[in-house]
């Protein structure tokens, strides 16, 4: 049986690319009786009828869903966070951060609106942007008043199923523009498909920007932990995980218990406090959270 990747999903249809091709579908088959509803981002087998329509046989396991935007398979999130305008916020980044750890997809911290900072707003900025780097992730400065603002964006998109995300007004539909300027998106149309409640039945799509392939729906909306366990937390730090093979008992959770690797590293600055005050919030608001059943 032929595969391919669903790019989109609209009225019922998927569409399915595979190779140069792209075969309008109707889900039928297997995964019917599994009641699973076939996503954006999902490898699937199909049957080819005639004029390029077909319909859907059964859908590859999935390595992740995410349900705002419906969307599977993401290998990628692009943190969009401007310098300034709104400012940058750790806390919130640290949010997305561990968000998108959790749901093992991989993060890339993008820092947009670099254009508009003074000289001594900008020494500010790399300095937080080095803590970050210091973690382990990468971290672009961009901007998309410079020619060649994107051109450090489009290697990592190379290969992969990205999504951007960031709060409304940093820049993701710039920076979406600035990549595949044929599409001409409105600048507010990305933002407004994160007003909640209106636009419910909205579609996804995904864009191809060389080998690699974009959401056009920003992910990450809902920015509570409503899927995370405590004891996943702090592997969602990855210098948590690095500073606590030091702790005195396995499943250290780095809070109260005594001879804890991560406090030390917190002692001898070698982790930001801001960072583990950011840990310490998230844990009090998983642990706080009421039980869903
Ligand atoms: P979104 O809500 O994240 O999609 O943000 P938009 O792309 O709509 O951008 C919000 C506003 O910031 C718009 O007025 C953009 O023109 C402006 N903007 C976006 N990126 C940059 C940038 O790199 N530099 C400057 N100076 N303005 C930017
Ligand atoms: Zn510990």
């Amino acid at each position: 049986m032929p595969e391919g990747k669903i790019m989109k999903a609209l009225s019922g249809f998927y569409y399915v690319k595979d190779k140069d091709r792209v075969i309008r579908c109707r889900g039928r088959g297997l995964f019917r009786k599994k009641k699973i509803t076939p996503l954006v981002g999902d490898y699937v087998e199909y049957q080819a009828e005639n004029d390029g329509e077909g319909y859907l046989l059964d859908i590859d396991e999935r390595k992740n869903e995410l349900t705002r935007p419906p969307i599977a398979n993401v290998d990628q999130a692009v943190l969009v966070f401007s310098a300034i305008e709104p400012d940058f916020s750790t806390s919130l980044l640290d949010r997305f951060l561990i968000l998108v750890e959790s749901h093992h997809i991989d993060p890339l911290i993008c820092i947009s609106k670099m254009d508009l900072l003074t000289d001594e707003q900008t020494k500010k900025i790399e300095q937080l942007a080095k803590q970050y780097e210091k973690i382990g992730y990468t971290v672009l400065r961009s901007s998309a008043i410079w020619d060649d603002g994107m051109a450090t964006l489009t290697p990592h998109l190379e290969e992969k199923i990205t999504v951007f995300a960031g709060q409304s007004g940093v820049g993701k539909s710039s920076i979406l523009n600035a990549l595949r300027p044929d599409l001409e998106l409105r600048t507010d149309q990305i933002s407004s498909s994160l007003g909640r409640g209106k636009h419910t039945t909205r579609h996804v799509e995904l864009l191809s920007i060389g080998s690699g392939l974009v959401a056009d729906t920003p992910g990450f909306s809902a920015l509570e932990f409503s899927e995370l366990e405590l004891d996943e937390l702090p592997s969602c730090f990855p210098e948590m995980v690095h500073y606590g093979e030091n702790c005195k008992f396995r499943g250290c959770l780095h809070m109260n218990e005594p001879k804890c690797g991560v406090k030390l590293a917190v002692e001898s600055e070698d982790i930001p406090a801001y960072r583990y005050k950011h840990y310490q919030q998230f844990y009090d608001e998983i642990k706080s959270r009421k039980p869903r059943y």
